[in-house]
C-alpha cells in the first residue's frame, strides 16, 4: 500500500478548526466580513434551457421549455457533495455552494448557473461552508426553497446580508435525536425522506470488531497552482470557514421504481448514535447510494465509517463524493481515495459488496452520464367496479403523479371528465346499458400533453341489452 502522510499546514489547521466548530466564532458579524453576498441576477428562460442542458445533457433537456425528462434521475457533479439533480423532471440542489477559495476555476460551475437551472428546491444537509455557502444567494435569485432542519433554517435567515430571507422548509424540528425522520412534501411525484444523522469527526481508532483502520491521508496535488485562486473567491471562501454545522441529514428520494439516498456528511455513529445505525438500515430498500467518503474521520478511522453507512443502506450501487480537490493545500484529487475505499469495501463481504460508481476530479465535474439513471412508473391502469344495480364506478391505478387530465369514453359515448386524482366516474345503469358489449377506454392526458389511453371491457353489471 502506498505510503501516506498527514499534512501539517497551517491553512489545513486553520480550516478543520474552523469547520469543526472548535473555534469562536468571527462569522455572522455582516457583510462585509462574510466578502459580501450580491443578489443574484434571475436567469431569462433561454439561460435555463441552456443551463439544464449543459447539466443535465441535450437529449434529457426539451430545447424548447426546458424541461427534463421525467423518467430519469440525473446527477451532476460540481464538487465534495454538490450536485444539480433531476428526477422526475423536478430540478433541485443537494447542497449549494460551488468550490473555490482555495482554487479558482477548477470546477466548471458558478452560483449563477446553478441558480440559471431555475431550481425548485435546495436540499441541505448540513450547512459549513462546503455546503452551503452559496444556499442563500442562489435561493434568492431562483426562488427555490430551501429544505433542511430548523437550525439550518435559522443560520440561513441570519446568513442573509441583503434583501428578504429565502423561504426554508423545515423538515425536522430543531433538536431531533439522530435517526429520526420525517416526510418532506416538496415534490409532487416523488417521496422525499429527511434523517438526522451525524457530521464526520474524529473518535479512538479501531472502535469496531472489523479491526485496525488506517489513517487516510493522501498526498497534496498541484490543482492549486494549476488553477490559482483570485482574490475574489478567497475572500469569499474566508467569509464563511466559521459558519455552523447547524446539524446534519441525510435525504431519501424514491420515484418510480428508483430510490436513491444522499448525504453529505458520514459520522461515526457505532460511538456516537449507535441507533442511528438502524435508522439506516430502515431506509432500506435502496438502490443508489451517494455518500461523503472524505471527512475528520479518515485520520482516526479511515473508511470505516462510511462503510458503516453503506453496510447500513445496502444499496447495491455506491457513488463516492466529497473526496475532490475542493480545497487544494488540505485536499488531493479524488483518485487518491480508490484505493483506501476498496480496501475498506473488501471488509464487506462480497455478497453484499456494492458496486462502486467512482467519480473523479475534474473529469466528472458536469458530467451528466456519469449518473444518469433510468426510472420506470407503474403504469396507469383501469379499475372497474360494478356499485349497486346496473352502475359502474371506474378509475385509475398505478402512479398518476403526472396525469393532468383523464376523459372516459364508453363505447361510442364521451361519458366524463376528470382533472383531479384520482379520476374516479360512476355512469348510470341508462348509460352503461347502451354501450354493453364494447370497450371501455381511459385517454390520459399528462402535465407536459402527452396522451396514452387504456381499455377494457365494460363489464355487464347485470344488464341486458
Ligand atoms: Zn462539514
Ligand atoms: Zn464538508
Amino acid at each position: 500500500m502506498r505510503r501516506r502522510r498527514v499534512l501539517g499546514t497551517t491553512a489545513l489547521a486553520a480550516v478543520i478548526t474552523a469547520i469543526s466548530g472548535a473555534a469562536p466564532s468571527p462569522a455572522h458579524t455582516g457583510a462585509d466580513a462574510r466578502g459580501g453576498e450580491p443578489i443574484l441576477r434571475a436567469a431569462t428562460t433561454a439561460e435555463t434551457i441552456a443551463a439544464r442542458q449543459r447539466y443535465f445533457g441535450s437529449a434529457d433537456v426539451d430545447p424548447a421549455t426546458g424541461s427534463v425528462r421525467r423518467d430519469r434521475v440525473i446527477l451532476s457533479w460540481v464538487g465534495v457533495t454538490n450536485f444539480a439533480m433531476a428526477i422526475r423532471g423536478h430540478v433541485v440542489l443537494l447542497d449549494a455552494w460551488v468550490p473555490r477559495g482555495g482554487t479558482s476555476g477548477y470546477v466548471p460551475s458558478s452560483p449563477e448557473q446553478l441558480a440559471a437551472l431555475s431550481p425548485e428546491a435546495i436540499l441541505i444537509g448540513h450547512a459549513h461552508f462546503d455546503h452551503a455557502a452559496d444556499a442563500v444567494a442562489i435561493a434568492q435569485a431562483s426562488g427555490a426553497t430551501i429544505v433542511g432542519n430548523a437550525e439550518q433554517c435559522a443560520a440561513f435567515r441570519e446568513r442573509t446580508t441583503s434583501g428578504m430571507p429565502p423561504r426554508c422548509l423545515t423538515a425536522l424540528a430543531a433538536g431531533v435525536a439522530p435517526g429520526t425522520t420525517a416526510e418532506v412534501d416538496l415534490l409532487p411525484g416523488v417521496g422525499v425522506r429527511i434523517m438526522k444523522h451525524l457530521h464526520s469527526a474524529v473518535t479512538s481508532p479501531g472502535g469496531d470488531s472489523t479491526g485496525y483502520h488506517m489513517p487516510v491521508t493522501p498526498l497534496p496535488s498541484t490543482t492549486q497552482v494549476e488553477h490559482p485562486p483570485t482574490p475574489q473567491d478567497m475572500l469569499r471562501l474566508f467569509g464563511g470557514l466559521a459558519d455552523s454545522e447547524a446539524g446534519t441529514v441525510l435525504y431519501r428520494f424514491e420515484v418510480g421504481d428508483l430510490t436513491l439516498v444522499w448525504h453529505d456528511s458520514s459520522g461515526p455513529l457505532t460511538d456516537n448514535a449507535p441507533s442511528a445505525l438502524d435508522a439506516l438500515r430502515g431506509l432500506g430498500p435502496v438502490d443508489i447510494h451517494v455518500g461523503a467518503i472524505q471527512g475528520f474521520n479518515q485520520f482516526s478511522n479511515g473508511m470505516r465509517d462510511i462503510r458503516q453507512y453503506i453496510e447500513a443502506i445496502g444499496a447495491p450501487l455506491f457513488v463516492p463524493s466529497h473526496h475532490d480537490d475542493w480545497a487544494a493545500g488540505i485536499t488531493t484529487k479524488g483518485e487518491n481515495y480508490r484505493e483506501p475505499l476498496d480496501t475498506e469495501l473488501a471488509r464487506i463481504p462480497p455478497e453484499r459488496r456494492p458496486q462502486v460508481r467512482f467519480i473523479s476530479d475534474p473529469a466528472d465535474y458536469v458530467r451528466p452520464e456519469a449518473l444518469t439513471f433510468p426510472v420506470a412508473f407503474d403504469a396507469p391502469r383501469l379499475t372497474r367496479r360494478c356499485v349497486g344495480s346496473g352502475r359502474l364506478r371506474v378509475g385509475l391505478r398505478g402512479d398518476l403523479a403526472d396525469v393532468r387530465e383523464v376523459s372516459y369514453v364508453l363505447g361510442r359515448r364521451r361519458a366524463a371528465r376528470r382533472t383531479r386524482a384520482p379520476f374516479h366516474a360512476r355512469f348510470a345503469r341508462s348509460t352503461l346499458r347502451a354501450q354493453l358489449g364494447r370497450r371501455l377506454t381511459a385517454v390520459i392526458t399528462d402535465v407536459d400533453g402527452s396522451r396514452r389511453t387504456v381499455r377494457r371491457t365494460i363489464p355487464s353489471c347485470g344488464l341486458r341489452r
